[in-house]
């Protein structure tokens, strides 16, 4: 017991980010970073607002980036939110939203970060395990509740929930807030954004760090009908009132006005995704179905984390998860570019035939 603690602080477990190596030569693919870089237009307009501005105090409400992001969804200003990545929008969102007397509900596997934000906040929750295929079922979720959060797709394992699924759990949950992270679903899903118009209990959180290759900038936002937004913004407006700088308000702009490469990235990514998955196939690895950034799969004659740590000796860095017990076999591999991949199924390859 440290006296200077707080109780909160003495009940923390904080995240565990995966590792940011500075190693030369290694095959980074443990983070979900997108392989290849931002949009050109990016490094420009921050070069621009790095020119003279920055002895001054970037705009507190973001205004210009709020209305670029509403116009790319076809909302108004007063349905976005922006943050310092996703994970500080889910922090605001786990306060303003999900913070009510009965507990919260997510997935037993799924982002760690969730039942962090609900210990810091002393939000009760409730998880909810995943079918034997690793799927979300809504049907799970029609229960009384203080809010529901869930990635889709869902982090670790990849999978998607279908749109059509997602409005089931709404129209079934109309008197709590329901959050769809969708960190990864650029690379394959369809948008719940198109449903914030008619749910007024619809949150959806977003980030450039994936699909807009911008981890390194960090910038995240939420979408959903004003009154929820607002909340946000209350939270926000109590803890920090500048949490993007102009160089990240800048830069995020001008990567969600350039819809080209956007699109172009995720397409590379996609494809290089397809390519992996079957080249695991054949080497005997189960590679559950994907429409993200990484894979979840596993070898039935293969320990995890035993391949896990092969992998790391021939500097290809993936991600291991020991618990649950049932998530312990697989590794999550992050879609590196197709030399990256090679680079992994060379080793795997050389692993599964010994
Ligand atoms: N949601 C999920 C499901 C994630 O995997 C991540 C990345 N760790 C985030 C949110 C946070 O991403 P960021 O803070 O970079 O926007």
């Amino acid at each position: 017991m440290n006296p200077f603690w707080s109780a909160v602080v003495h009940g923390l477990t904080p995240y565990v980010p995966g590792e940011q190596p500075r190693l030369a030569n290694l095959v980074k693919l443990n983070t979900n970073e997108n392989p290849y870089g931002p949009s050109p237009r990016v490094l420009d307009a921050v070069r621009a607002e790095a020119a003279d501005t920055l002895r001054l105090y970037p705009d507190p409400n973001s205004d210009r980036l709020r209305a670029g992001i509403a116009a790319y969804h076809g909302l108004t200003a007063d349905q976005v939110f922006v943050g310092n990545g996703s994970d500080e929008v889910l922090a605001h969102a786990f306060l303003a939203l999900l913070e009510h007397e009965l507990p919260i509900l997510f997935p037993d596997i799924t982002y760690s970060f969730y039942p962090v934000y609900c210990r810091l906040y002393e939000i009760a929750y409730r998880q909810i395990p995943l079918t034997e295929s690793f799927e979300i079922s809504v049907d799970d979720y029609l229960t009384p509740n203080g809010g529901v959060i869930f990635p889709n797709p869902n982090a670790p394992t990849g999978r998607l929930l279908a749109l059509v699924e997602i409005e089931q759990l709404l129209a079934g949950n109309p008197d709590s807030v329901v959050v769809i992270d969708e960190a990864y679903i650029d690379f394959g899903g369809e948008s719940a954004v198109s449903l914030v118009a008619r749910y007024p209990q619809l949150l959806v959180i977003r980030t450039l760090s994936k699909s807009h290759a911008l981890a390194g900038l960090r910038v995240g936002y939420a979408v959903g009908q004003a009154h929820l937004i607002e909340a946000l913004n209350r939270v926000k407006d109590s803890f920090n009132s500048y949490p993007l700088d102009r160089l990240a308000q800048a830069g995020a702009l001008a990567s969600i006005e350039d819809h080209a490469h956007f699109e172009a990235l995720c397409a590379k990514v996609v494809a290089s995704r397809t390519r992996l998955v079957v080249a695991m196939a054949e080497i005997g690895f189960e590679v559950l179905p994907s429409a993200a950034n990484f894979i979840f799969a596993r070898h039935p004659a293969h320990d995890g984390a035993e391949l896990a740590a092969s992998l790391r000796e021939r500097s290809i860095i993936v991600r291991h998860f020991k618990s649950p017990a049932r998530i312990a076999p697989f590794l999550r591999i992050t879609i590196g570019t197709d030399a990256q991949c090679d680079a992994l199924l060379a080793v795997l390859k050389a692993i599964v035939a010994c």
